[in-house]
């Protein structure tokens, strides 16, 4: 049974694809994470990538796993550009952490969360001042809020980071209401990324008057194709970013921004920068701002085994999203 985009699909069979759980220390604490692990798995069009973070439910993780089997079994459609423009990542971390990360990204844009739990607004605003200063002014800053904000500290806030220059701002507040009210306060573009993501129909949230740009990630919306048919129900630019997958999942990333007809901006799929390590000799790190459109093997996978405990919950959690 081919795997499709249909909220109503079946997760589609395991089949014999053998699971291969990885884990790996992150460089600094992201999204919560001192670590990111997950599961590959090997199809006749190569291998896939599950790792739905462990805050997705098994319900919401099925459209995950549809990625994976894309991956595996399917493959992606044609790419119509032969390398993607990225960003580099600054997690919530110090100025001088800040501006040594973009100085050694070789990226012109750089996304930077802003609006961590338990950090002030003094340090957003030592980060953003010295990511434009490490990026210099003829680079583009977004800011990615993860839905902090209230309207009023969104547009407060929002408008005294700009006086570095902001290229959009990322999920400012939660509800698409709240971003739409935002945004008619604004002169920063706004990028719908969980309002999207996390809805029940990815297609059907109304972005009208609430967003400029929207984020696609190719695990949560259930793979290439799904995240294309978002992409063109909303009509709007595009950004591709990575759910902090290994080199293998960033290689779907990679293949979604390759085959989107329009890429304006650059895409957030450096993200295996935040790693230790990865699944492979041939990581998919930028050179000069941009990754290659590639599917590296996942040949140093002895290297990044999981324990056995953390085996067994992705073995348990693969098995309950596959299950009836
Ligand atoms: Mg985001």
């Amino acid at each position: 049974m081919p795997t499709t985009s249909r909220e109503d699909a079946p997760a589609s069979a395991p089949g014999q694809l053998e699971a291969h759980v990885w884990s790996v220390p992150m460089r600094t604490r992201f999204r919560g994470l001192d670590v990111r692990d997950g599961v590959l798995v090997q199809g006749p069009a190569g291998w896939g990538e599950f790792s739905p973070f462990w805050d997705y439910d098994v319900a919401e993780s099925r459209r995950w796993w549809r990625s994976a089997h894309e991956a595996a079994v399917l493959g992606w459609p044609d790419p119509v550009r032969g390398s993607v423009p990225v960003n580099v990542t600054v997690p919530a971390v110090g100025p001088a952490q800040a501006h040594a990360i973009v100085s050694a990204s070789g990226c012109r844009t750089a996304k930077v969360k802003v609006a961590e739990p338990g950090q002030t607004e003094a340090d957003d605003d030592a980060r953003v001042e010295a990511v434009r200063d490490a990026l210099g002014p003829a680079g583009a800053i977004r800011v990615d809020a993860n839905t902090a904000w209230d309207v009023d500290t969104a547009v407060r806030r929002i408008t005294a980071l700009d006086r570095y220059g902001l290229e959009y701002v990322e999920q400012p507040c939660a509800t698409v209401e709240e971003l739409a009210a935002v945004r008619r306060r604004i002169d920063v573009r706004v990028a719908a990324d969980e309002v999207v993501r996390r809805a029940a129909d990815p297609r059907r949230v109304a972005l009208a008057g609430a967003a400029d740009v929207v984020v696609l990630k190719v695990q949560p919306l259930g793979g290439v194709r799904a995240a294309l048919e978002v992409a063109e129900a909303h009509g709007l630019p595009c950004v591709v970013s990575s759910a902090l997958e290994s080199s293998v999942g960033i290689a779907a990333g990679v293949a979604l921004a390759a085959a989107l007809p329009e890429l304006p901006f650059a895409c957030g799929l450096a993200t295996v920068a935040l790693f230790t390590g990865d699944v492979t000799s041939e990581p998919l790190l930028p050179v000069d701002g941009a990754l290659p459109v590639a599917r590296p093997a996942p040949d140093r996978l002895a290297e990044v085994t999981a324990d056995a405990a953390t085996d067994r919950r992705w073995r348990e959690r693969l098995a309950a999203v596959l299950g009836p």
